[in-house]
């Protein structure tokens, strides 16, 4: 699928050389967000997000760049946006607005998989064991747009997608993509990053994480082999594993998920947004 174009919004322009542009205003749980903008004459000394410290990655120009997104059950709520100069604060807010999502129901025969997909413990402490994973806020080391990592594979199962076990009842909500692909399919690097993990997982099964810098990781599940190594430095395209049906699944697909400050956004947003966007 073609990339749509994003029309990147002018929010605001002060007399003072402040600009800050969003990808999108009309903004929905499990939503990236991509925020750039312009302090000329003055020092961005500090930006907050609904009250906590936001990091910003500055280049030398004046140009600033962050990207952010919020969790797919902050079902409603504000994104609320301070800029902090010297002189002045520049305030933004956008509501929230609740992702309308489509329910499945995972059919399983067997009930000892069944009542392993359910396992929210051990689903939640293999979770917890992969945060330190994503922490660290590094430099931008990708550059342009992102690329599909399933190349023409089609999805057969979308972000926030909300799915009710036949066997146990238990519900959740699916925080990644699902690429449709066999074992033994090609996956590559969306963009140019850096592998901070590769290995196995129980739940996982053969798993890859990449850093793309300012916070944005990507990873990568249920994979047949990993053909990259933890501190590998990859580039856009390159091919990084082959998929497969390894951890708790119910057949080969690639799940793909992508997160903002340790926070699973929707995928999608990322492969539609155009790099730079320059005003
Ligand atoms: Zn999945």
């Amino acid at each position: 699928m073609k990339p749509e174009s994003l029309i990147y919004i002018l929010v605001f322009q002060a007399l003072f050389g402040f600009e800050v542009f969003f990808s999108s205003t009309n903004i929905f749980s499990g939503d990236l967000i991509y925020i750039f903008g312009f302090c000329r004459n003055e020092k961005l000394t500090n930006t907050r997000q609904n009250g906590k410290s936001a990091v910003v990655y500055h280049e030398k120009n004046g140009k600033f760049h962050l990207f952010t997104g919020s969790d797919v059950e902050f079902f409603s709520g504000k994104l609320e946006l301070v800029f902090m100069t010297e002189h002045s604060n520049y305030r933004y807010s956008f509501p929230v607005n609740m992702r309308k999502t489509e329910t499945r129901l995972i059919t399983f025969t067997n009930q000892t998989a069944a009542a392993m997909v359910s396992d929210r413990k051990k689903i939640i402490s293999e979770s917890r064991s992969f945060h330190e994973f994503y922490k660290a806020f590094t430099e931008p080391y990708w550059k342009g747009n992102f690329i599909s990592p399933a190349g023409h594979a089609p999805v057969s199962s979308d972000f926030a997608v909300h799915r009710s076990n036949s066997v146990t009842g238990v519900q959740s909500f699916h925080r990644g993509i699902d690429f449709l692909m066999p074992s033994g399919a090609q996956v590559y690097a969306p963009n140019h990053g850096i592998v901070v993990f590769s290995g196995f997982a129980d739940i996982r099964g053969n798993l890859v994480i990449i850093n793309h810098g300012m916070g944005l990781y990507t990873s990568y599940f249920h994979l047949e082999k990993s053909l990259v190594k933890t501190g590998q430095k990859i580039k856009k395209g390159e091919i990084i594993a082959l998929s497969g049906k390894s951890g708790l699944v119910t057949g080969a697909h690639l799940h793909w998920d992508v997160r903002i400050d340790n926070t699973c956004v929707n995928g999608t947003d990322l492969l539609k947004m155009h790099f730079p966007p320059e005003p």
